[in-house]
């Protein structure tokens, strides 16, 4: 698996092709669903475990970020992958069209707020790289944003870019590890998935009118996605271009390259001090204690009963 994660993490500073470079068919040396099964609960049981340790010993806090075109599977990934955790160390946060409110703020103000606690798994699901995606390819979410006309430049791409990239940079170097991966569908993939939500009764409620819209826009993201790529797939918070064509495949990659970043922190419950260690024998010794008073209260209780009958 550590050379299939390799291959899907985006290189610091070379340029990629997203379209040339990246199968979102690819199911590495996998035949089937059924092949890749044990290794994907294995996976996710692994998972839990390390969450256990990371939610105890409340040090570091793991933000994951989920970014996608429609139907690439956001959400199933996050409904599987995640199915073995502890609820209460993970919070699961949706980023959509920005409020009033959020638009009064600076672009990464609402993301801070959903950030992580430590011990616990955050996870965003589209976050502030929309500022970089939909914002670019649809310019008149930038209009509404009422940025000073000065900065509203040609250069506010590569501004942005560095401001996310500083910002990771200081998660990290506060514990905060951040983990990003693009879920990548094919268009006739993704055309599939919508025919289906079309077709299938509880299926329509996932399909909106806006879906065909940004469909036919496909191009303008995969640059976008692109340059997004080149400029912020750093060595502290890689981008993982995961194929999504097979969602068996995308669970599979996405626990492992979850269970790779949490291994490398060498997670394991906080260790006992000599004196908790006292205080933990002391209160087993006080409730051993409370099991021989008790026990000598019952039978002076049946001694009681015993002379009265
Ligand atoms: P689903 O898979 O259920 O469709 P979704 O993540 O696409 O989930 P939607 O409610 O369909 O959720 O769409 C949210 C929309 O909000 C997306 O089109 C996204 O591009 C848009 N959005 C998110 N952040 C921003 C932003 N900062 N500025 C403008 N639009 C944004
Ligand atoms: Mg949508």
């Amino acid at each position: 698996m550590k050379k299939l994660l390799e291959s899907l993490k985006v290189p610091s500073g070379k340029k990629i092709d997203l379209r040339q470079d990246y199968d979102p068919g690819y199911i590495g040396h996998f035949m089937s669903k059924e092949d890749a099964e044990d290794t994907t609960a294995a996976g996710i049981q692994l998972l839990a475990q390390q969450q256990d340790k990371l939610y105890a010993q409340n040090t570091y806090a793991l933000l994951i970020i989920l970014q996608a075109l429609d139907a690439a599977g956001k959400d199933s990934t996050i409904k599987h992958v995640m199915s073995g955790v502890n609820p209460q160390g993970v919070q699961v946060t949706s980023f959509k069209v920005p409020s009033a409110e959020e638009l009064d703020h600076d672009y990464l103000w609402r993301n801070y707020v959903a950030l992580p606690l430590r011990g616990n798994i955050g996870i965003f699901n589209r976050s502030y790289y929309e500022e970089v995606l939909v914002v670019r390819v649809h310019p008149e979410y930038l209009e509404r944003q009422q940025l000073p006309p000065v900065l509203n430049d040609q250069n506010i791409w590569s501004r942005r870019f560095l401001e996310i990239n500083n910002f990771e940079r200081y998660l990290v170097d506060n514990g905060i590890i951040v983990l990003k991966f693009f879920l990548n569908v094919s268009k006739d993939e993704q055309k599939r998935r919508f025919l289906k939500r079309i077709e299938e009764p509880e299926k329509n409620w996932k399909f909106s009118a806006a879906d065909i819209h940004e469909r036919a826009c496909w191009d303008d993201y995969i640059d976008a996605y692109e340059e997004m790529f080149n400029n912020t797939s750093t060595p502290y918070a890689p981008w993982y271009i995961i194929p999504a064509d097979h969602k068996w495949f995308t669970r599979l990659a996405v626990v492992s390259a979850i269970l790779e970043t949490l291994d490398r922190l060498h997670l394991a419950y906080p260790e006992v001090t000599i004196q908790q260690n006292e205080e933990l024998l002391a209160a087993k010794v006080e409730m051993e204690k409370e099991n021989v008073d008790n026990a000598g209260g019952i039978k002076k209780e049946k001694k009681k009963i015993g002379k009265k009958s």
